[in-house]
């Protein structure tokens, strides 16, 4: 039986880039997705294409009731869930003036309460298998803070102190909990930066560039592999050295 990875808002960017990946691992994919349409159709049969499973799944994770659905419909499905990475989110860029209530929930709700919501649902399975990886996609902002992103980086810098806080809990039951932290990373949500800021951004990264997905989910692949059995609680910046 091959292992069984569960990705959070996989139809597009790192999300996406971390399925398929784990996928030519060899990795029989759970999909979770929001919104059904022609990304859905293209990420199902591209995973396909690398001869294994992918179960694709709705959901929305900032609902505790999706997440406990469509977390149990994988163990239907597949029987365990060896790799989790709660990827999706969301941003809604203001200055704290602006801010309405909402707009500071919404983020905290998708971001961090996703996380663990749909962590909650499978560390229960991971504890019974004794066994299993969980990588939570923080960001640099969680560390570095970020002018107009208050909502944005409280999310993330929470994932981090959740991640670790975690880590401590489940190490003694063989489970290893990670955080990423991507700086800049080219896909539709750093797509709506104006042409000007994405130059500025590149140019005070010491590499010059902004990331790729492929960036992101190497590391991942890294941390779902034997060879980082000894690594747990860390937060790993992904970034170009923007952080350091
Ligand atoms: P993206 O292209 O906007 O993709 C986000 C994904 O999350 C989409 O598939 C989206 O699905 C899904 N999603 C959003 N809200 C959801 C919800 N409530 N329930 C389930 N799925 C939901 O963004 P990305 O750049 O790939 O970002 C992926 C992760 O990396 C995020 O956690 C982000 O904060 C983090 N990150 C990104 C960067 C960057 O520069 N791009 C940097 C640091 C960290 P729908 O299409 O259905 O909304």
């Amino acid at each position: 039986m091959s292992k069984v990875a569960l990705i959070t808002g996989a139809t597009r960017g790192i999300g996406k880039e971390i399925a398929l990946t784990l996928s030519k691992q060899g990795y029989a994919i759970a999909l979770n997705y929001r919104k059904e349409g022609e990304e859905l159709d293209q990420i199902k049969e591209e995973i396909q294409k690398n001869q294994v499973e992918c179960f694709a799944i709705k959901g929305d994770v900032s609902k505790f009731e999706d997440c406990e659905q469509f977390v149990t419909q994988t163990i239907e499905k597949f029987g365990k869930i060896d790799v989790l990475v709660n990827n999706a989110g969301i941003t809604k860029d203001m200055l704290l003036m602006r801010m309405k209530k909402e707009d500071f929930e919404q983020v905290i709700d998708v971001n961090l309460i996703g996380t663990f919501n749909v962590t909650k649902n499978v560390v229960s399975h991971m504890l019974k298998a004794r066994s299993g990886r969980i990588i939570n996609i923080s960001s640099v902002v969680g560390v570095m803070g970020n002018a107009g992103q208050t909502n944005y980086a409280a999310s993330k810098a929470g994932i981090i102190g959740f991640t670790k806080s975690l880590a401590k809990e489940v190490a003694s039951r063989g489970i290893l909990v990670n955080a990423v932290a991507p700086g800049f990373i080219q896909t539709s949500m750093t797509e709506i930066l104006k042409e000007e800021v994405k130059e500025e951004i590149a140019k005070n990264i010491p590499l010059k560039r902004m990331g790729k997905p492929q960036d992101v989910a190497n590391v991942v692949k890294f941390l779902v592999s034997e060879d980082s059995s000894y690594i747990t609680g860390q937060v790993i910046a992904i970034d170009g050295g923007m952080l350091m």
